[in-house]
């Protein structure tokens, strides 16, 4: 991909309709929206979505583009506001116009779930979201070996597209945790990338942990590495410190994203 960043080509609030959903496996649904007027870069592109709260049969969007829609946002007032929150490509067809979006389904002890996990469980075709691209976080700024991604579930569409998208020849190891054996999903990896599941417990209830635990039983090359650590906060935080202080990898080889955080909504 050479070493420029990928902004979004068109950042504009798309208002888009679901054309259907399918839980994939036993802890995500995909939900398939239309994508007309997104621009597909590959990797792990990323987006605000904004999803209408209960009760909002119009969804007020912002119509400022780039950073600029946050203020706009804002200034809407709260009851009017619709949710936004933050996915990854996990497919994108531009001949048929569809975008599909993997939702984990994660549920509260009490049986409620978060806005967007809601929608994934309830949205029926028709039903209208916010698209807005925000372009592309896996941005490697310096000749290196080999690549080294590790997740937990809701990276998983980050690394299948991230896997898509390097070239034939990359080497790399990925380690994704997920819930259960069964979602685990199938996709193109290069040959030389060691794609590596880790099946959480049935008694860990703090995902990212036995990610983390992986990262740091592994056995890694010592060759130049650029690594992309996403998933839950501890897990990305935690990865990257152990990366830079007791791997030595340096701190600007390191990208690494808190995707949400145990026991916090999304602001
Ligand atoms: C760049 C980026 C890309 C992302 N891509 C994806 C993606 O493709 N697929 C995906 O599923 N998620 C993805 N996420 C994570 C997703 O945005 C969060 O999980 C989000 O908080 C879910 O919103 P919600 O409304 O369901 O829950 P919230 O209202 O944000 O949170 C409600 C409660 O649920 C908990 N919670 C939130 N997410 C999870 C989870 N996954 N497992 C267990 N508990 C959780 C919170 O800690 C909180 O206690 C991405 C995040 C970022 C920043």
């Amino acid at each position: 991909m050479g070493y420029k960043p990928r902004k979004p080509v068109d950042p504009r609030v798309l208002l888009v309709e679901v054309l259907r959903t399918e839980r994939v496996s036993p802890n995500v649904i995909r939900v398939t929206v239309g994508a007309e007027g997104f621009t597909p870069q590959g990797y792990d592109q990323w987006f605000r979505l904004f999803l209408p709260r209960q009760g909002q049969d119009h969804l007020r969007l912002p119509t400022r583009t780039s950073s600029l829609w946050y203020a706009q946002y804002l200034a809407t007032p709260k009851a009017q506001r619709p949710w936004v929150r933050t996915y990854t490509a996990r497919a994108v067809r531009p001949e048929t116009g569809e975008l599909d979006i993997d939702f984990v389904v994660h549920m509260e002890p009490d049986g409620t779930s978060g806005p967007a996990a809601t929608f994934a469980r309830t949205a029926r075709p028709g039903a209208r979201v916010g698209v807005l691209d925000q372009g592309v976080a896996y941005h490697p700024r310096h000749p290196h070996a080999w690549t080294l991604l590790v997740t937990d579930e809701t990276g998983m569409p980050a690394v299948a597209g991230i896997c898509a998208s390097l070239p034939d020849d990359a080497q790399g190891v990925a380690i994704v945790e997920i819930p259960a054996e069964a979602d685990r999903q199938d996709f193109r990896v290069p040959a030389g990338v060691d794609l590596r599941w880790v099946v959480r417990g049935p008694d860990e209830h703090v995902p990212g942990r036995a990610a983390l635990a992986a990262l740091r039983a592994a056995d890694l090359p010592a060759t130049p590495v650029y690594a992309f650590l996403a998933g839950e906060s501890s897990l990305a935080t935690g990865a990257r410190r152990h990366l830079v202080e007791d791997r030595k990898v340096p701190r600007q080889h390191v990208d690494f994203i808190g995707y949400w955080r145990h026991g916090h909504a999304q602001p």
